[in-house]
């Protein structure tokens, strides 16, 4: 990536080379997890070669071994009468500025490289957010797609069974993630009360409103998303109106983006799902899109039947074939690759905001930075979604609720100050304007710092 070929052959550059020798050494296979080690260790060498006293404290050997990983079975019944088994995962990361804090993911492609990857991303985005919380991830092989209400219920409350016994409102605090929204978090959090024989409403976040759930939680990642890319635009002398939007995915993080660019005065033209994505040149219609994902649970190509002036095409990597101003790629990781990053800079792309984890390659995201794409970062640009969920934390610790309004403007204001935050650190450290580099190293002093205040531990 472009940051690695910048580096020269500076002792910061050669230490972490050598710790992601060793990253790679005791964790094989793990190859998502390699990619995310990589993006950040190899952003962060001018931090160590101006400051060698992090080296010294073996900070960046500590920072990429989770403090604690627990891996466990997840026992249920089917509507059939069968026994089903998958496996659950929670790695607790990192908790120096705070309790574990990250989702859960429900998705047959999870295992230890996955929840690692997203854990590990977790510790430098919640730094970012300015709230206290630490990194964590967790979630299960369990495919949500296509069981029952029951089916969904009783594996939420098997996996809370053992979760319940590694977390805590300050110790770790999960909330969602792909496959897991509200009603999901409400079973957990039923099960969770039921075992405890307490209401402890800080121990889950993306709780229902009713009880204990933070307003604007719901739309936080994809506004959050939006308002970051408003700032970049915004420093640029750019903004959203009349731009021509294209957003993958259309789940949560998808829909709330797409709804906040719509009220920018963007024009959306494209959303997705993993079967294929719908190209509607008179803009895309929100009000179907929620309907058909949130109260039907169904696929996206039935968008189409209700508006028939648009078109449904099979395979959603084509998706960033659609011309477009701005992308926010916000279905999954690596949905962009070095071949589609081209074919967006060929097309005129202007900026690009990950609205999901680790959506770009690194040979993409090189791409972007090469031909001076305006580029948000996964860890920068979604990061709403985590810093409401830690106001939700506090909301629960104060038992009080505050208006979507007030929660609303909090999220701009944090988006806002991590767009400038890691501006700054990419030009305090030399690379002027690339935020993979700055969100990088701007979550990583405040983590690192923790650390070694608090001892060898
Ligand atoms: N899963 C979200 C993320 O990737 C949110 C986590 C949370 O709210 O704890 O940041």
């Amino acid at each position: 990536m472009m940051v690695v070929n910048s580096l020269t052959e500076t002792q910061g550059a050669q230490y972490v080379q050598h710790v992601f020798e060793t990253v790679k050494k005791r964790n094989p296979n793990e190859s998502e997890f390699h990619q995310a080690v990589k993006e950040i260790l190899f952003s962060l060498a001018p931090v160590f070669d101006k400051h060698p006293h992090y080296m010294e404290q073996g900070v960046l050997e500590r920072i990429v071994e989770p403090e604690r990983q627990i891996i466990f079975r997840v026992p249920w019944v089917d509507d059939q009468g069968k026994v089903q088994v998958n496996r659950g995962f929670r790695i607790q990361f990192n908790s120096a500025i705070g309790p574990y804090k990250g989702g859960l993911r429900f998705h047959p492609s999870v295992n230890a490289s996955i929840i690692k990857f997203l854990g590990f991303e977790q510790i430098f985005k919640n730094s970012l957010t300015g709230q206290p919380i630490g990194g964590g991830k967790g979630g299960s092989d369990f495919d949500p797609k296509g069981k029952s209400d029951g089916e969904i219920m009783r594996f939420c409350q098997s996996f809370m069974t053992e979760l319940a016994k590694h977390i805590g409102p300050d110790t770790d605090v999960p909330a969602g993630d792909i496959g897991v929204g509200g009603r999901e978090i409400g079973y957990m959090f039923g099960q969770y009360k039921r075992l405890q024989n307490a209401f402890h409403a800080g121990v889950l976040t993306g709780k229902p409103v009713g009880f204990g759930g933070s307003l604007t939680r719901t739309e936080a990642t994809g506004y959050g998303t939006v308002y970051f890319v408003q700032e970049m635009l915004k420093d640029n002398g750019l903004d959203f109106q009349d731009k021509t939007v294209v957003v993958s995915g259309s789940g949560n993080v998808s829909i709330y983006a797409m709804e906040k660019a719509m009220q920018l005065g963007a024009k959306v033209v494209a959303c997705s799902d993993s079967n294929g994505y719908v190209y509607d040149k008179n803009g895309i219609n929100l009000d179907t899109v929620k309907r058909l994902k949130e109260v039907e649970r169904k696929r996206i190509n039935e968008y189409v039947k209700e508006h028939p002036e648009a078109d449904y095409f099979e395979g959603c990597e084509n998706i960033w074939l659609i011309p477009c101003d701005i992308a926010l790629p916000c279905a999954t990781q690596n949905e962009i690759d070095e071949t589609s990053a081209k074919i967006l800079v060929t097309n005129g792309v202007k900026a690009i905001g990950e609205g999901a984890n680790m959506p770009s390659t690194l040979e993409a995201i090189d791409v972007f930075l090469e031909n001076g794409v305006l580029f948000g970062p996964a860890k920068a640009a979604n990061a709403g979604g985590v810093a409401v969920s830690a106001l939700e934390m506090a909301q629960n610790s104060a038992r009080i609720s505050w208006t979507f309004e007030e929660v609303d403007a909090k999220l701009h204001e944090i988006m806002v100050n991590i767009y400038h935050n890691s501006k700054n650190a990419s030009e305090e450290y030399g690379h002027p304007g690339n935020l993979v580099v700055g969100s990088n190293i701007a979550g990583f002093l405040k983590v690192a710092n923790a650390m070694i205040s608090q001892g060898i531990i």
